[in-house]
């Protein structure tokens, strides 16, 4: 057997991991679903492309829903419908509530936008690894979002309270205008990254061609589009300015309430308490994060691009836009119960990752629940030929269902919807959304893990048949 032994260097990342130079007698070949899709069907091609134009429209559904119709989601379309005639109809709903450009709104945005790239760039920061890619990279990442959001935040409200330079609710107060400019930014990023991906690629081997221009559009081309050594676009467009503005949003309608109704209610309250429980969990984790499947699997397209810069800030925070048409005041008891469900959740969630990642990072040899951590050894091929170790963890959750982090989220996610009460449907838009992009990712990654892993992956799923729900799904 032809196999160079030559152990590589990954402490940063996890310690399981080693490199073989070989030749020869690898177990199985990297996947070509490892990554995502090469070969589209034409039904994919279809619904890449209702994507691409659906979702820009239902991001303006809900604002006009919200902005005019104080968040009753069927309020704008039943108009229509009903009118005598439905297009002069339509036709007059779009002039009065579309919303309009604003010089001082882009301002605003594309301000927010430079600091968060600023604070990236150059602030103190730990250097964490990624998952070896498909063609064999290992990418190091700038760790400092924990600091970039404090530093944000505390801007904000000094900008605010001491220093008088704007309102609180200035997020609020211009939603339309900030909405058309973050529009700008998305399709501006979908289209420079997916011509960056043809001429100037920053890893050109870990690009992905479908041959469809539409589908490479929505999913991506490139793996890791980078500017020099460290400004990843994808931590970078998530992280921040998606997941920092996440919080603030929630802050400034938080503040409009107030100035509406004169108090800010316990709903929002216990909202703006969950909505940041996650999110600083997610910067507080930010290491963790670069190996999970956003950074670890998806290709950088209008999926990330858009969908960072304006699907997470609208449709993320959609109850707090509820709560200001809607004020809701809940009882001791349904407080107590929606703060107990959110923070099981949240406990499920943040144990589920920890067992991963302790596993990984100690090599299989550490205690779960109390009993040696059960492994299955692995190995995988990149591209570039080399063979590499990991582990697959099955007992503990790991052991219950493949995903139990998913329930935890999905817990969380049913509590940030039920802080709005039962009037309407709009704010459970979250929970709707999560539970299907949560389904929709057991499957992709499972596709990604048996490319990746082969019969590594089928006696993982021997020894957990689970997806999701153990005995359920
Ligand atoms: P995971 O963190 O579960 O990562 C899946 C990857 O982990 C697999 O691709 C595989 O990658 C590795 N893996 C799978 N099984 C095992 C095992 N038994 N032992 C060790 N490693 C294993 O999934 P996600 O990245 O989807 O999610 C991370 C968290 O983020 C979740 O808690 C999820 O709920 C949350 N999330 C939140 C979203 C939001 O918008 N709010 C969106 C999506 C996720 P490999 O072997 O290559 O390392």
């Amino acid at each position: 057997m032809a196999v160079q032994q030559r152990k590589t260097v990954v402490t940063e990342t996890t310690k399981t991991e080693t490199t073989t130079t070989t030749t020869k007698n690898v177990d199985h070949q990297v996947g070509k679903t490892w990554g995502r899709d090469r070969d589209v069907s034409f039904g994919t091609i279809l619904i890449s492309l209702g994507i691409l134009v659906m979702s820009p429209i239902w991001v303006l559904y809900t604002y006009i829903s919200c902005n005019g119709y104080e968040c009753a989601m069927s309020a704008p379309a039943l108009e229509v419908y009903n009118a005598p005639d439905a297009l002069v109809a339509l036709k007059a709903l779009l002039a009065r509530e579309l919303p309009t450009f604003s010089p001082y709104a882009a301002r605003l945005f594309f301000t927010w936008l430079t600091l968060q790239a600023v604070l990236y760039a150059f602030l103190p920061a730990q250097i964490g690894y990624g998952q070896r890619t498909p063609a064999g990279h290992l990418l190091p990442y700038k760790v400092n979002g924990l600091l970039a959001w404090v530093i944000s935040h505390t801007i904000y409200a000094a900008g605010g309270l001491y220093f008088g330079w704007w309102k609180l609710s200035i997020i609020h107060d211009n939603w339309g205008g900030l909405l058309i400019a973050a529009n700008a930014y998305g399709y501006f990023l979908t289209f420079f990254c997916y011509i960056k991906a043809h001429l100037f690629p920053s890893h050109a081997a870990d690009r992905k061609f479908s041959g469809s221009f539409i589908y490479d559009l929505l999913m991506g081309i490139e793996f890791n589009p980078r500017f020099g050594k460290y400004f990843d676009f994808k931590l970078f467009h998530n992280g921040r300015p998606g997941i920092v503005a996440w919080t603030m949003i929630n802050l400034s309608f938080a503040a409009a309430q107030y100035q509406k109704i004169g108090y800010v209610t316990n709903s929002m309250i216990l909202l703006n308490l969950l909505h940041a429980t996650y999110v600083l969990d997610f910067f507080y984790n930010e290491d963790w994060y670069l190996r999970t499947i956003d950074i670890a699997h998806d290709h950088f397209g209008f999926y990330l691009a858009w969908g960072d810069s304006v699907w997470l800030p609208w449709l993320y925070t959609l109850q707090s836009h509820y709560l200001v048409r809607n004020p809701v005041d809940l009882t001791p008891i349904q407080f107590g119960f929606i703060f107990a469900v959110g923070y099981t959740g949240y406990f499920i969630f943040r144990s589920v990752n920890h067992q991963k990642d302790i596993v990984r990072s100690t090599n299989g040899e550490c205690m779960i629940w109390g009993k040696p951590a059960k492994v299955i050894r692995t190995s995988f091929v990149t591209s570039d030929g080399k063979t590499h170790k990991s582990l697959l963890l099955c007992s503990g959750y790991w052991g219950l269902s493949r995903h139990f982090n998913y329930v935890g989220d999905l817990l969380i996610s049913l509590a940030m919807c039920m802080t709005c009460g039962t009037k309407h449907l709009l704010p459970y838009f979250y929970i709707i959304y999560m539970t299907i992009l949560l389904l929709h990712r057991i499957q992709r990654d499972h596709t990604r893990c048996k490319g990746k892993y082969g019969k590594y992956w089928e006696e993982y799923m021997k020894a957990v048949p689970y997806k999701l729900i153990p005995y359920v799904y």
